[in-house]
């Protein structure tokens, strides 16, 4: 779907015109390319004073794995830990240069005085972040730890990540990742995912990682060998998370309702999958599903992405686009899980991924029924994540929530509402499709292990319900 205003600015004397008339610039986001290094620029890295070096030595690590070109501020000890990863860091000399990332260990701040380091390490180069640039900050969970100090100031941390993503526009995103204490291993699905253009769209986010059976994978093909099933694969962002999941290794089942058949046969036959017509509705919805999964071996992840929008205010709503909407989107997910679990159609390290919406966190004008069934979707992760909880299994679930995405479901929304909604965020732009599909794929990982109830938005940071 074509954004004729974020075109129009990208030319010179477009960019001119909005910024006399203090009009949103929005950029060209960084995305995926193939054959470009995960981090496309200098990181720069940094801690908080402590003894706690868990974190540090995590990152370093990751740094190293990823041949990363890392700097550091002269006075800071991370230093040590880069260097004992075999990282040679440069000293940030506080010249001209530019920064992709700028990653903060925070894990040891442990009252209100000591977030004064996170001012002083991210004011002095709030300036040189490149564009489509990463902020980054790494903290413990508040509600795992009882010292009330320590609480605040870590629950501190998402206020300053949330109002960095907003001050620094330029396709700039920034987040707080709560690692659980001993979960350090877990966080390099994680890092990788937001140092990278992968993260394009996704800003202002927690993210809490946490003990849990990872796998380890070859990072170039992180989904070989795996067998994931996406609903509603035959269009828009479902096509798109097939697409992503296959470019990442993995054979992907391509399910949507019998009319899409055409739709559908194309995509799988583009990304050598196979196709099931099935109405996730239907009764037999759940055994036609393990009878496709069995003939592979079982599946290592679903992807609950099929939905649809009836909207109507709730006077002119009619019973019918009320059940239909929260049957499908809600309903059938509760139901076919159930069924997977039940009949272990799911295999050790399954990833279970749903597709809420910002409507759910947000609720919308006319979309009683539909905000509804994307609430339901969270509940319904909260409750199975629970559930899963060191499950010998090894299984995980969260979703993702998008914001304003451009497909054929906002293509329906009306201009002035349309517009509304694609500017009314950090990256002033709508998202693509692609973006949800590279945060499915994260989460759908076998090195996500750590990641298990998180409802992460694919938003730009949208207004809504922040
Ligand atoms: P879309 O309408 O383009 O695609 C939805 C797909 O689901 C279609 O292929 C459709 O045939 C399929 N589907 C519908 N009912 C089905 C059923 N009963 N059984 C099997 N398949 C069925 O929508 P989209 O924009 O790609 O949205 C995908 C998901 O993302 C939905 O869950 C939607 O609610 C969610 N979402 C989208 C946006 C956005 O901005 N587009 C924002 C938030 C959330």
């Amino acid at each position: 779907m074509s954004d004729r205003y974020g075109d129009f600015v990208q030319s010179s004397i477009g960019k001119k015109v909005a910024k006399n008339l203090g009009l949103p610039l929005p950029v060209t986001l960084d995305r995926f390319e193939s054959g470009e290094p995960l981090v496309r620029g200098s990181v720069l890295v940094g801690r908080a004073n402590g003894d706690d070096k868990s974190v540090s030595e995590s990152v370093a690590r990751i740094l190293s794995d990823v041949h990363a070109d890392v700097y550091v501020n002269s006075s800071d000890d991370i230093k040590d830990a880069l260097a004992d990863a075999g990282v040679e860091a440069k000293a940030n000399t506080g010249g001209d240069d530019k920064f992709k990332v700028l990653l903060f260990d925070a894990s040891n701040i442990s009252n209100a005085d000591q977030l004064k380091e996170v001012y002083e390490f991210f004011h002095t180069v709030a300036r040189r972040v490149e564009k489509s640039g990463r902020v980054i900050i790494i903290g413990r969970p508040p509600e795992n730890i009882s010292d009330i100090d320590t609480a605040l100031a870590q629950r501190a941390l998402e206020g300053f990540v949330k109002s960095v993503g907003k001050e620094f526009k330029r396709g700039i995103t920034a987040q707080l990742i709560y690692v659980e204490d001993g979960a350090e291993q877990n966080l390099d699905s994680t890092l990788r995912f937001f140092t990278s253009a992968r993260s394009a769209y996704v800003s202002g986010q927690v993210v809490r990682v946490s003990k849990g059976s990872n796998v380890d994978v070859d990072w170039t093909q992180p989904l070989g060998g795996k067998t994931m099933l996406v609903t509603g694969a035959s269009r828009g962002i479902g096509e798109a998370i097939a697409r992503v999941l296959a470019r990442e290794g993995a054979h992907v089942i391509c399910l949507d309702v019998p009319q899409q058949q055409a739709d559908l046969q194309k995509v799988a036959s583009e990304i050598s999958g196979s196709v099931l017509t099935v109405d996730i509705t239907s009764d037999d919805a759940g055994k036609q599903i393990a009878e496709a999964a069995q003939k592979r071996g079982g599946l290592d992840s679903i992807i609950h992405n099929a939905g649809v929008t009836r909207d109507k205010t709730l006077a002119n709503m009619d019973e019918k686009k009320w059940d239909m909407v929260i049957d499908i989107n809600l309903g059938s997910i509760a139901r076919l899980n159930r069924y997977l679990l039940d009949n272990d159609v799911l295999k050790d390290n399954a990833r279970i991924v749903c597709v809420s919406s910002i409507s759910g966190i947000a609720g919308n004008l006319g979309q009683t029924n539909y905000a509804t069934s994307k609430a339901g979707v969270i509940g319904l992760v909260n409750a199975t994540a629970k559930q899963l909880e060191g499950n010998a299994k090894g299984m995980t679930i969260n979703a993702v929530a998008p914001g304003f995405i451009e497909t054929q479901m906002t293509e329906a929304i009306p201009f002035a509402i349309r517009e509304a909604g694609r500017r009314m965020n950090s990256m002033s732009q709508g998202g693509l499709p692609v973006d949800v599909a590279e945060t499915i794929a994260w989460f759908a990982s076998p090195a996500s292990g750590g990641l298990n109830g998180n409802i992460v938005r694919v938003c730009g940071q949208s207004l809504l319900g922040a």
